[in-house]
């Protein structure tokens, strides 16, 4: 959320005590997002007066959430508090649930990693079940590495490969797992409250979208109008408009994976022949450069190792690799110029696993939007690489979870007492 949104929300609203909250909320995005400042530089860059920030910062230092430092004594020339925040003391905590793997990350306020677990699982064998158990021995395991460093957890948020229903927060459908209708974040509780009892407030969200929340870059006006492909097994989508994810209705848009692209094509985990993904998923470029009996096939491998071994073999120019890694490019670019003539986006960011080959299929990306976007310069959209990869999900996961403190830091002071 850009900080123009909550100075809107914040003159909008008449409750003295959500002013208050939201604009403490306000000084420690800029804090987070900008860096540390001088107290007066920080107030006339969020707008408030220099009184009023001068307490809501003597507030959020109680809290423990940033602390003030007198620039003289560090020989900064002119005299002025420097405000800096204190990113260890609150943490997310991000989950995804894949077909071929399992990760959690949590991460602090400040953007640090504090503790990070993966695990191959082959998600199209194992029961619902089954998967929530070993995801929830993992988020125990991150819970537990959170609270010996003494940070609280502000939250967990669960990405899941499918259709999830914002307002049940319900799975609704995810395909290649062959799950309907699944309370993962029930289940995920559950399991945590009979182990690692506090549970944090558990939520379960689409991983495309929380892989596009990570990709958000304030700074960036490129990246305020932007679509995120996010590949993995499958193929995730989301689409940022005006700086936010748009969930559209339900919280089911983005599901660009399974929009038909070649109609003689392949059947599809949801069903329906010639998906986008069934050409442009890992599973694609798996069946593409290596043959059934090949180890990077091998279900428990992680997909780091699976894509190191990969990388390997294009950084040898290995002749198979190269040329289904340019078949892959091409119809992932086929297909993101169907959605650069629609939507015009800034950027087009490659992400999840194609982050890691985007060295090979930027190429092919590329030349597929400068041969079929109508508007001049493929409408002036730049094609760029997730800085965090396959990563993304669990990092925006994370964020997420911590958006409650960033709305009202005085939260922080009930997770404290109850949820710690
Ligand atoms: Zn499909």
């Amino acid at each position: 959320m850009r900080d123009a949104d909550i100075t809107v929300r914040v003159s909008a609203t008449a409750d003295p005590a959500a002013v208050r909250t939201a604009r403490m909320g306000l000084l420690l995005r800029s804090l987070r997002d900008r860096g540390p400042r001088s107290r007066g530089r920080l107030a006339e860059e969020t707008g408030l007066t220099r009184t009023v920030a001068t307490g809501l910062i003597e507030e959020l230092v109680e809290l423990g959430l940033v602390t003030c430092e007198d620039a003289d004594r560090r020989g900064a020339g002119r005299p002025g508090v420097q405000v800096r925040l204190v990113g260890s003391s609150v943490c997310g905590i991000g989950a995804e649930i894949n077909v071929d793997h399992l990760a959690v990350v949590a991460v602090d306020l400040a953007g640090t990693v504090i503790a990070e677990f993966r695990r191959g699982i082959d998600g199209r064998r194992l029961p619902p079940e089954g998967v929530l158990a070993e995801l929830a021995g993992l988020v125990e395991d991150a819970l537990a590495e959170a609270r010996t460093a003494g940070a609280t957890v502000a939250g967990i948020t669960v990405g899941v490969a499918g259709l999830v229903d914002t307002a049940t927060q319900r799975v609704t459908l995810a395909p290649n797992l062959g799950w309907r209708d699944i309370d993962a974040a029930e289940e995920v509780r559950l399991r945590l409250a009979a182990t690692a009892a506090p549970v944090p407030p558990v939520r379960v969200a689409n991983e495309a979208t929380l892989a596009a929340t990570a990709e958000l870059d304030p700074a960036d006006a490129d990246r305020a109008d932007m679509v995120v492909l996010y590949g993995e097994v499958g193929l995730g989508g989301a689409i940022v408009s005006g700086g936010r994810v748009a969930p559209g209705r339900h919280g089911w848009a983005g599901e660009i994976g399974h929009f038909p692209i070649d109609p003689r094509g392949r059947r599809c985990g949801c069903g329906r022949a010639g998906c986008w993904e069934t050409v442009v998923g890992l599973r694609a470029l798996l069946e593409a450069a290596t043959d059934p009996d090949d180890p990077v096939r091998d279900p428990v491998l992680t997909l780091e190792e699976r894509l190191a071994t990969l990388v390997e073999r294009a950084r040898l120019a290995d002749g198979r690799t190269l040329a289904a890694l340019d078949e892959v490019g091409t119809w992932l670019g086929t297909g993101a110029a169907v959605l650069v003539n629609t939507l015009n986006p800034g950027t087009v960011v490659l992400s999840g696993y194609y982050a890691v080959l985007g060295e090979w299929l930027r190429p092919a990306v590329e030349a597929r939007l400068a041969a079929d976007v109508l508007a001049p310069r493929a409408g002036g959209t730049r094609v760029a690489i997730s800085a965090f990869g396959p990563t993304a999900a669990v990092r925006g996961g994370a964020l997420v979870s911590l958006e409650p403190v960033l709305s009202d830091p005085t939260a922080l002071a009930d997770l404290h007492g109850g949820t710690r």
